[in-house]
């Protein structure tokens, strides 16, 4: 089973690419932002703990983030690979998905992190707020917390897994397909 840690600040482009890397290759993509907005539209208690981080563009604790995760794992048993898409954003999340990984004997396989300029992420991101309806892509300061959380609370994420020699790095730049096609090159030596 390959395990891939879909990585890059907001807007750079995470959401698009997963889906045309499970179209590629048949994995299963789990978003953490998509569960959370999807507990929101349906009113759950998970839902409205995690809208109250989520408007302010914070982010929602570990301990809420992690359990979700690994329940949406368990229900998945016979994937063949999975894509994490805005998972893990922590390293203690890395840690806890290390630790459940391992004990299902599937590691994680490779982190590809998308570079994008600060410029070009929030020019994207005003822009996605205009039909997105989410309210943390409309409001500048709001876009501005992210990737400041992103800069401080993420980054190191990428640390962890250079230490265990997983980390590929790519431009996101570009045309979709030519971005998708570095993905590929990175995926098609561990597929
Ligand atoms: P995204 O759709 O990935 O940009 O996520 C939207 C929001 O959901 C983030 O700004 C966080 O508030 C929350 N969120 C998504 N994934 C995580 C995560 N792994 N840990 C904590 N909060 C998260």
């Amino acid at each position: 089973m390959i395990n891939v840690v879909l990585f890059g600040p907001p807007g750079s482009g995470k959401g698009t690419q997963a889906v045309k890397m499970l179209e590629k290759y048949g994995f299963l993509h789990i978003s953490t932002g998509d569960l959370f907005r999807n507990a929101i539209k349906n009113e759950t208690e998970m839902g409205l703990k995690a809208k109250a981080f989520m408007d302010k563009g914070n982010l929602v604790p570990d301990e809420v983030t992690i359990g979700m995760m690994n329940a949406v794992i368990n229900d998945n048993p016979d994937v063949k690979g999975i894509i994490f898409d805005g998972f893990p954003r922590t390293v203690a999340q890395a840690e806890a998905l290390d630790v459940f990984l391992n004990s299902k004997n599937t590691p994680v396989s490779k982190m590809i992190a998308l570079e994008v300029s600060e410029e070009e992420l929030i020019k994207r991101l005003l822009n996605r707020g205009k039909d997105s309806g989410r309210a943390d892509d409309a409001d500048r300061d709001i876009i501005k917390n992210r990737i400041d959380v992103y800069n401080s609370q993420t980054l190191p994420v990428a640390g962890f897994y250079k230490e265990q020699n997983k980390f590929a790095s790519i431009k996101g730049e570009g045309s979709l397909d030519e971005i998708f096609a570095r993905i590929c090159a990175v995926l098609d030596e561990i597929v």
